[in-house]
């Protein structure tokens, strides 16, 4: 029967098991085998199937990675979904599996702040050098392509700022110039974005955000097709990087309701930016006002949008906007995000890194707001009544 993909993350333990709705933990080193040749068999099988689920020893996985690697293949539409003890850990994997020294990278300008760090700082020491191009302007991007570009490395939407960029004109740009492509896909999930379909080579979910949903684990996918595939299958297997069974279990569990929680988010998060569309000191970063160019880009390629918001608040009283932070009572303050609660974050200058093409005036600062899944009244109550403090 052809199940709805809604249907297929409710189910998928029946698909491997008969026995307990929810499939086992299996922690392993070591894995026993009848014999030498045994072994032997099952090495030859990896080799000819390396997304087949053979493994001889623990690094390469237990079952329970297998079955969350299936899922995540299933919902990207993927070749195959590699798995990182972190988020940050896929993004590592990504751009190491593909740029040697003495290569070019191009980033978007708005990345995530320790992608940020990695590739302007780190890669440096491997003589790899990496330029940032804007993410309203591709013309930036086109400019900075030479001989040595391999990798583009983009984020939709841009951390932070919010700016959805016109995601198959920098598809045509690198497959016009033979270069690869990876994009960190957090914010929306392949629930609503499917990077591999439209084209991208590499797509980056931190799983500790909506896969988990619960804010009580940690991993990450990396989605690859098949011309990149071996590429990251040989740098997974010498860096180590492994996702730990009782984590993937935990992750897998989340997914089971990936769909509801993000459906619940994404109708929170559009009655909160109802209220705040009306407020004249704040400005909206999440495509709602549908006259403006990033309300296009995301109408154009996702099917949804989730819980992560920005706002932009125009005073010459930076303290009177920390007070608004402080005075929200349901929005808990600190990292992270995707799970079931809310959260806020009021966002420092070093935070954001050396932005060569930030949109910002000095009197306007930044609240990054996760809208979780509480009663959406109750959360703009909160919002209104520390609003005030905004001077
Ligand atoms: C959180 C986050 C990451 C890193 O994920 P971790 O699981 O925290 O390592 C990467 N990209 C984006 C956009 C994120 O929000």
């Amino acid at each position: 029967m052809d199940k709805s993909f809604k249907t297929y993350l409710k189910h998928t333990a029946k698909d491997f098991h008969n026995q307990s709705v929810n499939p086992p933990v299996v922690r392993a080193s070591t894995i026993i085998f009848k014999s030498m040749s045994d072994i032997r068999r099952t090495q030859k099988k990896y080799k000819k199937d390396p997304r087949g689920g053979f493994f001889d020893y623990g690094r390469q996985g237990t079952s329970t990675t297998h079955i969350l690697q299936k899922i995540l293949t299933k919902l990207e539409e993927s070749y195959h979904v590699f798995l990182t003890p972190t988020g940050f850990g896929s993004i590592f994997l990504a751009i190491f599996s593909i740029v040697r020294p003495g290569e070019e990278i191009i980033v978007a300008d708005p990345v995530y702040k320790p992608t940020r760090v990695l590739t302007e700082d780190y890669l440096k020491e491997f003589n790899i050098k990496t330029f940032f191009y804007d993410p309203k302007n591709l013309e930036t991007l086109k400019k900075l392509i030479t001989k040595k570009t391999k990798l583009i490395f983009v984020e939709n939407p841009g951390s932070n700022t919010f700016e959805f960029q016109d995601l198959s004109k920098i598809l045509s740009i690198a497959k016009k110039n033979n270069i690869f492509t990876a994009i960190d896909n957090t914010w929306a999930t392949p629930y609503f974005f499917k990077p591999i379909k439209l084209g991208f080579d590499m797509s980056i979910v931190s799983a500790t955000k909506y896969y988990s949903g619960h804010s009580d684990v940690m991993g990450g996918s990396l989605a690859v097709n098949k011309k990149v595939f071996k590429h990251v299958e040989k740098t997974q297997n010498v860096t180590g990087l492994r996702l730990g069974p009782d984590d993937a279990y935990l992750i897998t569990r989340g997914l089971r309701t990936l769909d509801v929680r993000l459906d619940k988010h994404q109708e929170n998060a559009k009655k909160v930016a109802g209220f705040l569309s009306k407020n004249k000191k704040v400005k909206l970063l999440y495509p709602y006002l549908k006259n403006s160019q990033n309300y296009k880009m995301w109408k154009k390629y996702y099917s949804g949008a989730s819980g992560l918001m920005g706002l932009k608040i125009k005073t010459k009283n930076k303290n009177s906007v920390i007070k608004f932070v402080n005075s929200l009572k349901l929005f808990g303050y600190g990292y992270s995000w995707g799970g079931f609660e809310s959260l806020a974050l009021h966002q420092s200058a070093s935070e954001r890194g050396n932005r060569a093409y930030l949109d910002l005036d000095k009197n306007e600062r930044m609240v990054r707001l996760h809208i979780g899944l509480e009663d959406p009244n109750d959360l703009i109550k909160d919002l209104k009544n520390s609003l005030k403090f905004v001077k």
